[in-house]
């Protein structure tokens, strides 16, 4: 049964997620198997993926055991994340045993991180493709079929794959991913990011218009744009054709003006980088989701500063005003590391006392883990030790969800403008779906008029800590 996942940017439900299409598999054609991992840009990677070879004459399939080519899309932004992997690879080497013409693919960051390392460590791995070096995956599988290890981790100062039309896999018909950038600029000294996605680069804003165009044609309702720091979304001023330059505010207004039922959401955006130009621009258009994911990290200046994010507490509390001044209810997510280098009690203190003020709709939580190569590996020593680090990631986790919990009370008696994404996930008698804020909405199906993709005023009369239940008003 359909699953309400999709809009999350990480969602640990999604995480080793194989992709399958809609329509069977063309059984004279080689088959594919893919698995992704990490954030939505990976997700959104592995249908760029998918296109690219389903246009060289592969087919898709759910099932690995009956791949000619199992490739899996992977994530460095945690040690434990690259250790997933490693453990999935292991699972993959019983198969390759039985069907030696198998073809093993590591795709993204980590093949980026560990290039041709990965085949000494890895020997039962065939490819290694970086996240800028898909168009050549057809040349390279050629060259593995033929017996040598095809790798290629050239990072791209212009690749953006604006040009290619994902193929939706995996989905609901309702909501989409759009890559509007990739890679990043900001030199956060925990993240790997800027070392395995590369410089940052905009997509080209027609190729993205006419992505979301599509989609609405073809029945979606909602749409995420994607990138690692949105708002510093930028393409040149063409001389040739006279058309200015094109920042995060003004392509915000293009996709909202495709269709005023085509919801519009976005992440991630960088507390440095939102302005008040893009506010009012949410502001102005009724489609565009009141919901910022403006992760803040820490809640202390001083270890901020240490991750090089830029901006200080002070900086952020201003900030998050200015969203409630311009966006009164406008909902409000983040990311939050707990255990970074010399962190100490009054430093998590703050991190707790910052939440507070927030009121974060969702986090995403973690504790500090060390990468390779990152400027905190190299300048700092990662002195805290593992049980304080979860420790303090407990406690910010329930705060949150106490917080959450709140949050989701204050919606009962409200109304709330939910697109259907589908059947709810215990009962076909019910619809799920969103609310502009981002919550997961349930109520009875009454109507017969309504189906996936519609939208619906429903009365909420109840939550849970994740969900809201509701009825549909009359009108
Ligand atoms: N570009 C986004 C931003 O700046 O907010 C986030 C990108 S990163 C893929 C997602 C999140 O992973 C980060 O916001 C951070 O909280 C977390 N993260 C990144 N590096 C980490 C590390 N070394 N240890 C723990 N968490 C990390
Ligand atoms: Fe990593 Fe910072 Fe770039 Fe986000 S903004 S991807 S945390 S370097």
């Amino acid at each position: 049964m359909f699953e309400l996942t999709l809009s999350k940017v990480h969602n640990e439900e999604r995480q080793g997620e194989a992709f399958a299409c809609l329509t069977k598999a063309d059984q004279s054609k080689k088959k594919f198997y893919i698995e992704s991992y990490g954030c939505a840009m990976n997700f959104a990677d592995s249908e760029v993926v998918a296109s690219i070879l389903m246009n060289n004459g592969f087919a898709v399939t759910q099932t690995f055991e009956e791949a000619d080519l199992i490739l899996l899309n992977t994530c460095s932004i945690r040690e434990k994340a690259e250790l997933t992997v490693r453990k999935r690879l292991t699972e993959f080497r019983k198969v390759k045993k039985e069907n030696p013409g198998l073809l093993v693919g590591v795709l993204g960051c980590m093949a980026e991180r560990l290039k041709s390392k990965f085949i000494e460590e890895e020997k039962l791995v065939d490819l290694v493709v970086g996240p800028d070096a898909y168009r050549t995956l057809p040349g390279l599988i050629e060259e593995a079929e033929s017996g040598q290890k095809g790798v290629n981790v050239l990072l791209s100062r212009e690749e953006t794959y604006g040009d290619i039309a994902p193929i939706r896999l995996n989905s609901n018909g309702v909501t989409a991913f759009v890559s509007i950038m990739r890679g990043c600029n900001n030199m956060c000294s925990f993240c790997v990011v800027p070392f395995t996605r590369g410089r940052e680069r905009s997509r080209d804003a027609k190729s993205i218009i006419k992505e979301c165009e599509d989609l609405f044609a073809n029945g979606y309702r909602e749409v995420t744009l994607l990138g690692q720091n949105v708002d510093s979304y930028l393409t040149p001023a063409l001389s040739t054709s006279g058309e200015g330059a094109v920042t995060f505010a003004n392509l915000l207004e293009k996709v909202a003006k495709v269709s005023p039922l085509l919801r519009v959401r976005f992440s991630t955006s960088h507390p440095k980088d939102i302005t008040d130009e893009v506010l009012f621009v949410m502001k102005k258009y009724d489609n565009i989701c009141k919901y910022i994911h403006l992760p803040v990290q820490s809640g202390s200046t001083r270890i901020l500063e240490m991750m090089n994010r830029t901006y200080t507490r002070e900086w952020y509390i201003s900030k998050i005003n200015r969203i409630r001044e311009i966006l009164p209810g406008c909902g409000l997510s983040t990311d939050m590391i707990t255990g970074f280098c010399t962190e100490t009690e009054e430093d998590h203190e703050e991190t707790l006392s910052l939440m507070k003020y927030c009121e974060y709709e969702l986090a995403y939580m973690y504790y500090y883990s060390e990468r390779p190569g990152t400027l905190a590996e190299r300048k700092y020593k990662d002195d805290i030790p593992e049980e304080i680090k979860k420790r303090r990631l407990q406690e910010v986790i329930a705060l949150h969800r106490i917080q959450s919990l709140a949050g989701m009370q204050k919606e009962v008696g409200k109304t709330a403008k939910v697109l259907i994404e589908g059947n709810s996930k215990k009962s076909d008698m019910h619809w799920a779906g969103r609310s502009d804020n981002n919550k997961v909405v349930v109520f009875a199906k009454t109507k017969n008029e309504l189906s996936k993709g519609s939208y619906a005023d429903v009365l909420i009369t109840e939550c849970t800590a994740g969900t809201l239940m509701g009825e549909i008003l009359q009108n």
